[in-house]
Formats: C-alpha cells, structure tokens, sequence
C-alpha cells in the first residue's frame, strides 16, 4: 500500500479573471492523479506583496491527500500553472497562477527546487487565515501551532469573499 501525505497548497492569481483562475485551478486539483482534494478555503482577497502597481490577489489554500513525491507533485502543479498560461515577467509581479506547496505531510524537504515548508507562508496573511479557516487546530513540523503564527499575523487588508 502506498503511503498517502496530507499537504497543503497555496493558490494565488492577479490576471485574467483571477476568481475564476483559482476555481478553476481547485477543480483541477481534485482531478490531479494520485490526489485526493480534502478540503479547499474561502478565496480571499489580498493586497500584492512586492510591486503595488498591480492588481489584488485571489488566494485559497486547498488541503489535499497524495501519494506523488513533493518533486512529483510540484510537476503537476507546474503543469496546472503553465495550462493557466502563466505569465510572469517580474519578481513579485502579476501572473495568472501561482501554486505553491506549503506544506508536505509534516517534512522539512531543502532541494534545488523545493523548500517546505514554503519560505514565506509563515509571515504571509493570505497563507495563514485561508489555512487556519480549513484545518485551525494544525501545527508546523517543528510542532509550532498555526495559531501562534496567526497571533504574530495581522489579518491588515486580507478579506474573505
Ligand atoms: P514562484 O513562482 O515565485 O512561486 O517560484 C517558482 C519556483 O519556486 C519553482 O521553480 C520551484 O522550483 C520553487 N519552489 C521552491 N519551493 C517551492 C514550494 N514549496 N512550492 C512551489 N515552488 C517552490
């Protein structure tokens, strides 16, 4: 029997329709081979990080159940991105779709690729309210609690829609 691993993925879009972008990319997560969708968030709207001459964020964070290897499953969701005809001409600038892997079971992965639990998602309001509305109770692999993060994050301008 293969060894299924609860991970948890970040969804964010600011171009061509950015709600439906991320709907759509949520149905197809639960189409994704070897991927069970659990449990997906209320979409958000945040103020970008970085450049502000840009267009607000949709955000959601979806929960889901895989046997794909975090390489493997970073394939797929680089493959949901590109069919979203990612556009991305600057660090921090508008795309389409960003799908992140935040969280990998309860694994601490340093690859030339891949770095989980995702760098930023610690600080970040649009990662941590979404993740906490679907799972309040989880915990970080050093065993830190989400609410600790929650308490140090201001939710500022992040609005659940
Ligand atoms: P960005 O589009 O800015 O999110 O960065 C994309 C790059 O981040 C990809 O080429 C990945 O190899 C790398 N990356 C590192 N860690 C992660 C992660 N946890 N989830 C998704 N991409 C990641």
């Amino acid at each position: 029997m293969k060894v299924k691993f609860r991970c948890f993925i970040g969804l964010g879009s600011n171009l061509d329709d950015p709600i439906q972008q991320v709907s759509s990319a949520l149905n197809e997560l639960a189409l994704l081979d070897k991927c069970e969708l659990i449990n997906a968030s209320s979409l958000y709207a945040s103020a970008p990080v970085g450049p502000q001459d840009q267009p607000d964020f949709i955000n959601a964070v979806a929960e889901i159940e895989t046997e794909l290897s975090p390489e493997a499953l970073l394939d797929q969701l680089q493959l949901l991105e590109q069919k979203h005809q990612r556009i991305r001409e600057r660090h921090w600038g508008p795309r389409t779709l960003d799908l992140d892997i935040l969280l990998y079971g309860h694994q601490i992965i340093e690859t030339e690729r891949l770095s989980i639990p995702h760098p930023y998602m610690y600080e970040r309001s649009f990662v941590l309210y979404p993740l906490a509305e679907i799972n309040p109770h989880l915990s970080m692999p050093k065993g830190l609690p989400l609410s600790e993060l929650l308490t140090a994050c201001p939710m500022g301008s992040l609005l659940k829609i």
